[in-house]
């Protein structure tokens, strides 16, 4: 048995085994890639190919992949063997610089939002180097970039890599003006809490809407569900304790900081935490982390449920994207300082984020819109769909003392004078910290709060630092020009908290109130995708994308296209699923007990007339209804799916399925639980809710 230490990045190309494995002059050229980006050499790059492959193949590897993320949200990866033929017939390892470099999967069935059908049918995947290569079983997986030949980006992980360098570029500036010229670099960071849900898997497999769904499509409330609150942070199962060790040692083995895990709100649900790291890393990270919950928890018997609504009635699973940007000197820029020009520089990037997340509110909403997240935005567990920052009492107080020219309470200098007044001391992680904030300020980080669970976080985070670019050359811009740096500081500072504030709100997130007040303050609210993903496509946003050379205007049609489509396909499959499992299963059960009761009624006649048989006759009547009514909502949404032809456009046809699709799946829905809790047990044909949630001990 290792120690955890022994074992923490085994199966990982790190620094460490780069060192030890690399002569020198390479590791200082491959070093050199990684951390400023410059271009590799082909020697360097055969260096580097063939110690990776001396050092997989003494693993026990046999295979390589590029390993990327395509627009399905999921990670593909196409396996190639390290053999080549020698001349004695046999074998021998092999493994390029190029083929490290550079890879042409015929991945031609990724989507491509039409991107492929204007450039070139296939695309190429390129290395990332600042992502460590990795061993899953017996194959060294390259992190890398996949793109059209035209250079269009067909995955995340591109469009991510330039958002980090738009936000790069642009702190620097900012950092330049406050006159410290020995930062290099400025990252994002992200830690991402992922919640899921766990259950067995006998039952899981005897139920179609989560095979083919990964949600329940029916099923009436158990008895018991999260009212109790028992489960929270709750003692562990056993079973789901075994299950969480095996996981932490898999993710460690790969070099995943897994490092927190507890019980969630809702039963059957957990959550595990990483500690933080580079943006890029841990969207990899969260990647694979969800891949690998999966497969041990087949080793388990168990099934890792990540889709954002599983149950009905109980909470689904999010992700909260804690988020912030730091120096590679080390200074976090969102933590407040000791010094009075520390501090000022705090002030200017809190406004920044404030800024961002007012002027493309759009841009995040939708950077977590899938149908699945639909269900939980707005449904009075996870934030709601509008966007709004929580900043807490002492950091809004102060920014009302900046912003009125006001003394702020306990400074006891009369103005908050940026640059020279000492910023107040006020508590890191204040107390009142609010879980309905969908955007919350939690000390030295913002946690955002709407992904769903199984959102990659590129989307968010590409958005995300997108926006506070934009925020930052708009500063950078007036300050590099200004006269008198603190004065026009000062100015911009109050100016944005004057023209952002309505962003602002430390409230209740979940009350109805907020939702009629966000809409008086002019805050856009997208209740659903079909909603809110044509905003992509806004003349400010494909401007602001473009400009800082994230998308193209071409790029972003075409993910506008995919999400809308994936939106319109995921509800289509729903609702077939519910069709199918109306007739074949649902129907032929409740049908089965209500002519068991017949015969029972026919039974009892036949010795004596006399007896009423009111129970088994009210029973079998109501269930006929039911019957008929399952029977006649199944049809009603199969004719709803066969009427959507003839939409023009992915934008039309989502809002199409959106308005005549899911009514009727609710229809359908709410009349076969009905007769779920009228059907005897051992004739319902499927794991019930409670069978489901409580099943693993
Ligand atoms: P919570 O109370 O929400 O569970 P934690 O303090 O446990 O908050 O942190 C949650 C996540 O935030 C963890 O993944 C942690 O590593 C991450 N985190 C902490 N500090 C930072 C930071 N400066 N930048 C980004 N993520 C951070
Ligand atoms: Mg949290």
């Amino acid at each position: 048995m290792h120690t955890v230490p022994e074992l923490f990045a085994s199966k990982v190309f790190d620094d460490r085994v780069m060192k030890a494995t690399l002569p020198a002059k390479v590791y200082n050229s491959l070093r050199k890639t990684i951390d400023e980006g410059t271009d590799l050499d082909v020697g360097v790059a055969n260096a580097v190919a063939n110690a990776m492959k001396d050092w997989a193949v003494a693993q026990g590897a046999t295979h390589y992949t590029h390993w990327f993320q395509p627009l399905t949200g999921i990670t593909a990866e196409k396996h190639d063997s390290f053999i080549s033929p020698s001349p004695d017939g046999g074998v021998i390892m092999e493994f390029s610089g190029k083929e490290l470099i550079k890879g042409e999967p015929d991945a031609s069935s990724f989507p491509s939002g039409g991107l492929r059908a204007t450039f070139e049918a296939r695309g190429y995947t390129a290395w990332d180097p600042t992502s460590y290569a990795f061993i899953k079983g017996k194959t060294l997986c390259i992190p890398t970039a996949f793109c059209a030949y035209g250079g269009e980006a067909l995955d995340k992980k591109t469009p991510l890599l330039r958002s980090m360098e738009a936000l790069n570029k642009q702190a620097l500036r900012i950092i330049r003006l406050f006159g410290n010229d020995t930062v290099k670099c400025v990252k994002t960071s992200v830690g991402p809490e992922q919640e899921y849900f766990l259950i067995d898997r006998e039952m899981y497999e005897r139920r179609k809407d989560l095979v083919y769904t990964g949600r329940t499509l029916f099923g009436a409330k158990s008895p018991k569900g999260q009212e109790m609150e028992d489960h929270y942070f709750g003692v562990i199962k056993p079973r789901v304790e075994a299950y969480m060790e095996d996981l932490n040692r898999e993710l460690w083995k790969l070099g995943i900081l897994a490092k927190t895990e507890h019980n969630e709100v809702a039963p059957a649900q957990h959550e595990l935490a990483p500690i933080y790291t580079s943006t890029n890393i841990a969207t990899d990270h969260n990647q694979l982390t969800m891949e690998v919950m999966q497969k041990v928890a087949a080793r388990h018997g168990l099934v890792c449920l990540l889709h954002e609504k599983p149950f009905d009635g109980v909470n689904g699973s999010g992700k909260h994207n804690n988020w912030s940007l730091a120096t590679d000197t080390g200074v976090n820029l969102l933590s407040p300082g000791e010094t009075p020009y520390e501090n000022a520089q705090f002030l200017l990037f809190l406004c920044a984020v404030i800024k961002a997340v007012d002027d493309y509110q759009d841009l995040l909403r939708l950077s977590v819109a899938t149908a699945g997240n639909d269900h939980r935005l707005g449904a009075n567990e996870a934030p709601p769909a509008v966007v709004s920052i929580f900043l807490g009492d002492e950091l809004t107080a102060i920014l009302d003392a900046i912003e009125n020219d006001a003394p702020y309470n306990g400074t006891g200098t009369t103005l908050m004078k940026l640059g020279v007044s000492v910023l107040p001391k006020f508590p890191r992680d204040n107390t009142d910290r609010n879980r309905t904030s969908p955007f919350a300020f939690t000390g030295n980080k913002f946690e955002f709060r709407m992904l769903g669970s199984s959102n990659s976080i590129a989307c968010a985070n590409m958005m995300l630092n997108a926006a506070v670019a934009e925020s930052l050359k708009i500063y950078a811009d007036r300050l590099e020009q200004a006269e008198d740096f603190e004065t026009a500081l000062h100015q911009m500072i109050r100016k944005t908290i004057r023209d952002h504030k309505r962003i602002l709100f430390n409230g209740n997130g979940y009350d109805d109130a907020w939702i009629r007040e966000a809409a008086r303050r002019g805050l856009s609210n997208y209740p659903t995708t079909p909603d809110c993903m044509p905003h992509l496509l806004d003349e400010k946003n494909v401007t602001m994308l473009t400009s800082h050379g994230v998308f193209t205007e071409a790029e972003l049609k075409s993910r506008c296209e995919i999400m809308l489509d994936n939106y319109s396909k995921t509800v289509i499959i729903e609702a077939n699923t519910m069709v199918d499992m109306a007739r074949k299963e649902i129907l032929p059960a409740v049908e089965g007990y209500a002519a068991e009761l017949a015969g029972a009624v026919s039974a009892k006649k036949a010795v004596c007339s006399a007896i009423a048989c009111g129970y088994e006759t009210g029973l079998v009547k109501k269930l006929s209804e039911l019957t008929d009514q399952i029977a006649a909502r199944a049809d009603a949404l199969e004719a709803a799916l066969g009427d959507l032809k003839g939409y023009e456009g992915a934008v039309a046809e989502s809002a199409a399925i959106r308005d005549t699709v899911l009514g009727k799946m609710a229809d359908l829905r709410a009349a076969a639980d009905q007769a779920e809790t009228l059907t005897a047990k051992k004739y319902w044909p499927f794991p019930t809710y409670g069978d489901l949630l409580f099943g693993v001990r």
